[in-house]
């Protein structure tokens, strides 16, 4: 087991689990997992986030065991598990679709990994006893799975992954056959549950909000591959690249043509010779094409605070705006088309304009960030 400087606490953990090179292709023609790694620390709330069909669960069957591993190794513990078979690697799932036995009650549904486990009868008794406290049904043992609510059956689901203490658990988009409050309330028992029991935590969803609210880190995924590994924070204040800016909250993205300066900062000029900086971003060449990322909340549409000299100006074209209740969203255009949004707290501060209005958008070049243009689909890799 090898030792790393811990993820964000300043302390140092160990590294539970590794993906090193880790390839897959179905079809031997498209890698839909193209070169994974990851490190997850022992105890951490690992996320992958990512769209639909970017290989999230694929990555979740090789570690679990059931798909097999193109090329690349998986270590838990500091062992490879390539060749170790899926009961074997001692891993608790929770699935979307995770079906609880109907014909069995809810403690013999808890029972159950305990009995394939050989455990003693009293042991058995005290862990489904303790399991039914901790999700709080203590008086829904005898009932069937039919007799409980959605909320009460992922809860159900969730101890039974977790009965036999499961150094790792994998969790597959478990909440996303629920309503947004029930989600919420389990997003919250999974996060006690997690820091309660202190497994390692490899969790899967396609809902940034819930990987931002949940996630010790979390792993940026697309087309096979980590766009970004790092904290909510630091995905959300320092994304990598357009692709993680655009996925991670609102953003708005202004096409230019890049250029860096002597400085290290970046000069943005658009279509009609309005030119932005950014002090941060991938962007590298002496000159190209480029996107200018900034927050909505981050711009400013009030003319009465003074303006740094540095600040990027951004005239603009009033559309709409919606009323959020605690804080207002404004829609503006540019003459390219380009719509740019800003958020604002609903206070005293946020003006009232009307439809076509022409106004200065200020900001600073801290906030503005210079990426590449990615691509939008990248072709398969051969492997
Ligand atoms: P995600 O979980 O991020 O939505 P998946 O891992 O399910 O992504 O899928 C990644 C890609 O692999 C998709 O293009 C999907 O169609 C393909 N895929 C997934 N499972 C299989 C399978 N068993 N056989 C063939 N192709 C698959
Ligand atoms: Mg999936």
């Amino acid at each position: 087991m090898s030792i790393t400087p811990g993820a964000g606490h300043g302390e140092l953990s160990t590294v539970f689990l590794s993906f090193r090179n880790v390839k897959k292709t179905y079809d031997r023609q498209t890698l839909v997992v193209r070169d994974f790694n990851l490190d997850v620390h022992q105890g951490e709330f690992v996320t992958l986030l990512g769209p639909s069909g970017s290989g999230k669960t694929t990555v979740l069957m090789m570690l679990a065991g059931f798909e097999h591993v193109s090329s690349g190794d998986i270590y838990i513990d500091g062992a490879s598990v390539t060749r170790v078979a899926p009961y074997e690697r001692n891993i608790g799932m929770v699935f979307q679709n995770y079906a609880l036995f109907p014909h069995m009650t809810v403690a013999e549904n808890l029972a159950y990994p305990l009995r394939v486990r050989k455990m003693s009868r009293t042991e058995i008794r005290e862990r489904v006893a303790r399991s039914l406290k901790l999700i709080e049904l203590e008086d829904f043992g005898d009932r069937h799975p039919g007799q409980l609510s959605g909320g009460q059956r992922q809860r159900v689901a969730l101890a039974r992954a977790l009965i036999f203490e499961p150094a790792l658990v994998l969790m597959d988009e478990p909440l996303s056959a629920l309503d947004k409050k029930l989600r919420e309330q389990m997003q919250f028992e999974i996060s006690r549950l997690h820091s309660k029991l202190g497994c390692t935590m490899v969790y899967v969803t396609h809902d940034q909000a819930e990987a931002l609210t949940m996630s010790d880190r979390i792993a940026v995924f697309n087309h096979g591959v980590v766009q970004q590994y790092a904290s909510p924070d630091q995905l959300y204040e320092q994304p990598a690249n357009a692709f993680v800016a655009g996925f991670i909250g609102e953003n708005n993205l202004i096409p230019g043509k890049g250029s860096v300066q002597s400085d290290g900062t970046v000069h943005v000029t658009l279509q009609d010779g309005t030119v932005l900086r950014a002090a941060h971003g991938n962007f590298d060449a002496a000159e190209g094409d480029c996107l200018l990322s900034v927050r909505p909340e981050k711009l400013s549409i009030s003319t009465v605070d003074t303006i740094a000299p540095d600040a990027n100006r951004l005239r603009v074209r009033f559309v709409a705006q919606h009323y959020v209740g605690d804080f207002i969203r404004y829609y503006f255009e540019r003459p390219d088309g380009t719509r740019i949004i800003v958020k604002t707290m609903n206070d005293a501060r946020a003006p009232t304009l009307t439809e076509g209005h022409a106004i200065d958008l200020h900001w600073s070049m801290q906030h503005s960030f210079a990426f590449h243009p990615q691509p939008s689909a990248v072709q398969g890799d051969t492997p």
